[in-house]
């Protein structure tokens, strides 16, 4: 049935064509858009000022009868429309410059109220107030007499127009609004009805009223994502039939037992966790959380190892070249004694090489696959790829995760993060997934000496990388992050080697790395680093992530203001990754006080979650998910961060709603489950869920 709330929003009193472009631009194009349009902010207009108590510089509400008006003009030739109004305590003029149509749309003997400054120019005036005519029969103000709403503007639509507007749609349409909690529910929550929620949102009687309305809303967004989370979680769950693994896995107990340190109990917990999802009839879809330098990959390749002891192909896909060349080597380095057959493929593969790499991955003959995106290209196929592992997963798009997926029958995906993020956040990003967190660093780690110099204390850094050098540790030296420009930074890099091999550190060996290279000579640049034939890596931030370096002692950040934290984080994570200690000097001038505050929270803070959560703070929740990059629902009301003891709640409430009614069949749902497919059905792939 087809409501009036879906109607365009041009038919709305007051609208028409030309305002419904205008909407557009807002997002507005229902009437129930404009019903959910929801005020930036409020400003108290609640009590009248008798004129004659108004006082010069003050911020008014008046009310009164017009007298007399009239126009004329200014010297230099502006139209000005002049009027006073009388309260009964005294009269006022008010003028208003270059709008003579107010002299056809104010009119005399009628009654008024006025809001504006009020200004001293010879006898007090008001210029340019605000205006609303009484109504016959006392009815409500839009725009005055009462705490009125401060609504997001674009050009061309004024607070006027929108209060005058969106008040005449709730008088027309908001009881055709249906509730959409059924009553048990919003009894239990103790929350007002719907339509006396959006009413007082844009039009509350006070900051109670106000605050009531907002839980109210809130929740409802809230419980409405959560349902759509707890039905795509069923819904894989349901139909993901996965390929059976058995749990005897010969070759992952083989690759356990001659590792040459012996696992975490994180480690050992999370693998567990892995084993037994693949064990069961339904496709493992699971997070894994640690910060940088735990241990994931040793836990990916138990994963990709479980897949192949069954017979299925394995891919771990990373977000650089240089990454998935890391893995790829560590693979073969590892596996080729168990008789694994592994290929790389990035984008720099070419040529005949490339088109056997893809033969043998789709005639079964290779068991692991470590690459790039290059491994969602279409011409990638798998014999039967059983078990896929994305590493570093927030680098990549949500389209991207789910394309790999589609490369299997129903594959197993586990999907790795070093950017913690708080607990209750990952069940709203990332709700549809189980989660593993490693939560322990294997032993003998020393914490990571963080130092922030400034420029002139350059050559102490240098002459400290010199000595660390004489004792077996090497440098990263990274320099520098310009903007929007790989080119610019490239060159910048590149002259600073030069600069650092011929003055600096004329008696070792220098390693460049840097986005422009060919895969094959970036290859060469890490290689060479991790054979030590070079001491000193300079490079871009191409190695920002995942790098595992376990000689490296340092790691130099020049200019070092203009990375994010979670870069900043990530690059430190490239050194203390064995039982040396391990030093991050970072060289910065920072010019803004944000840039200041985020290399005090590296200086001071070497937690990556709570590292993570000064990032939230600082960016806050859009800039920090990155909406796009991961799938963050933009929220109208709630803010997941402020209001997150309401999503828990809802969570708890949605998930429990659906183990009682898994499709949300019953009638009282009806609405819930129609908004929810509004929302949320093609991006969380609902299908035909209602
Ligand atoms: P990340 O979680 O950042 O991906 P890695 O998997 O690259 O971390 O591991 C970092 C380093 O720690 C590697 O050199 C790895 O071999 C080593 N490592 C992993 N697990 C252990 C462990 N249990 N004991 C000692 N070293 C370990
Ligand atoms: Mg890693």
């Amino acid at each position: 049935m087809r409501s009036v709330l879906h109607n365009d929003v041009q038919y709305v009193k007051g609208v028409g064509p030309r305002r419904a472009t205008l909407f557009g631009r807002l997002d507005v194009r229902t009437v129930e858009d404009l019903l959910y349009y929801f005020p930036r902010d409020y400003q108290d207009r609640r009590h009248f000022t008798p004129i004659a108590a108004l006082e010069e510089g003050e911020f008014a509400v008046i009310k009164g009868e017009v007298l007399a008006t009239g126009l004329s003009k200014t010297k230099k030739g502006k139209k000005v429309f002049r009027l006073i109004v009388d309260d009964g305590s005294g009269r006022l003029p008010c003028l208003w410059f270059n709008q003579a149509y107010l002299d056809n749309v104010i009119k005399q003997g009628e009654e008024y109220v006025f809001t504006g400054k009020v200004q001293r120019y010879q006898t007090l005036q008001m210029a340019n107030p605000e205006f609303e005519r009484l109504k016959e029969g006392g009815e409500e103000l839009s725009q005055a007499g009462r705490i009125v709403p401060l609504y997001p503007l674009t050009e061309g639509l004024n607070q006027k127009a929108l209060r005058t507007i969106i008040k005449q749609a709730l008088d027309q349409y908001l009881p055709s609004v249906p509730e959409l909690l059924p009553d048990d529910l919003r009894a239990r929550w103790q929350v007002i009805p719907l339509d006396e929620a959006i009413r007082t949102i844009h039009y509350p009687a006070d900051r109670e009223a106000l605050k009531a309305a907002r839980k109210r809303l809130i929740l409802d967004e809230f419980f409405i994502l959560q349902l759509a989370l707890g039905l795509k979680r069923e819904r894989r769950a349901s139909q993901a039939e996965s390929l059976p693994h058995s749990p005897v896995t010969p070759l992952r107990d083989r690759y356990i037992a001659e590792l040459p340190f012996n696992l975490t109990g994180a480690q050992r917990r999370v693998i567990r966790e892995i084993k037994e999802d693949m064990t069961t009839a339904r496709a493992m879809n699971r997070l894994l959380q640690g910060d940088v330098g735990s241990g994931k990959t040793v836990v990916a390749v138990c994963a990709l190892l479980t897949t192949v002891d069954n017979g299925y192909q394995g891919a771990i896909m990373a977000p650089t070249e240089i990454l998935a060349a890391q893995h790829y080597e560590n693979i073969q380095r590892e596996l080729a004694p168990l008789g694994l057959k592994t290929v790389l493929l990035t984008g720099g593969v070419k040529g005949a090489e490339r088109k056997r790499i893809l033969r043998e991955i789709e005639e079964g003959t290779i068991q692991i696959v470590a690459g790039t995106h290059a491994l969602i290209q279409k011409k990638v196929a798998f014999k039967q790829l059983g078990m896929i592992v994305i590493d570093e997963q927030h680098k990549f798009g949500v389209r991207q995760r789910s394309e790999l997926r589609k490369k299997g029958f129903q594959p197993h995906v586990l999907v790795m993060t070093a950017t913690p993020i708080p607990r209750t956040l990952t069940l709203t990003v990332y709700g549809d997934l189980d989660v593993s967190i490693l939560d322990e660093m294997p032993p003998g780690r020393e914490k990571v000496k963080t130092y922030w110099i400034g420029p002139e204390r350059l050559n102490r850094a240098y002459a400290f990388i010199r000595e660390q050098a004489a004792q077996g540790g090497q440098a990263f030296i990274i320099y520098p992050l310009v903007e929007e420009s790989e080119v610019l930074e490239v060159k910048a890099a590149t002259e600073m080697f030069e600069h650092l091999k011929r003055r600096i550190f004329p008696g070792l060996s220098l390693g460049l790395v840097h986005g422009r290279m060919t895969a094959g000579e970036k290859q060469r640049a890490m290689d060479d680093f991790r054979r030590k034939k070079t001491m000193i890596l300079v490079s871009t931030v191409v190695v920002e992530i995942g790098i595992d370096m376990p000689d490296a002692t340092v790691m130099l950040i020049e200019n070092a203001e203009r990375f994010g934290l979670a870069q900043l984080h990530q690059l430190r994570g490239r050194v203390g990754r064995s039982r040396r200690q391990a030093y991050c000097i970072l060289q910065g001038n920072p010019r803004t006080e944000d840039a200041r505050r985020r290399l005090q929270v590296i200086k001071s803070i070497d937690d990556g979650f709570l590292i993570a959560r000064e990032d939230l703070e600082i960016r806050g929740p859009g800039e920090f998910f990155g909406t796009q990059q991961t799938g963050l629902p933009e929220l109208r009301m709630g803010n997941i961060i402020a209001d997150i003891r309401l999503m828990e709640f809802a969570r708890r409430q949605a998930f429990k709603l659906l183990e009682r009614d898994p499709a949300l069949k019953d009638p009282e749902l009806s609405t819930i489950r129609r908004r929810l497919m509004e929302r949320y059905g093609d991006r969380f792939e609902l299908g035909d869920v209602g």
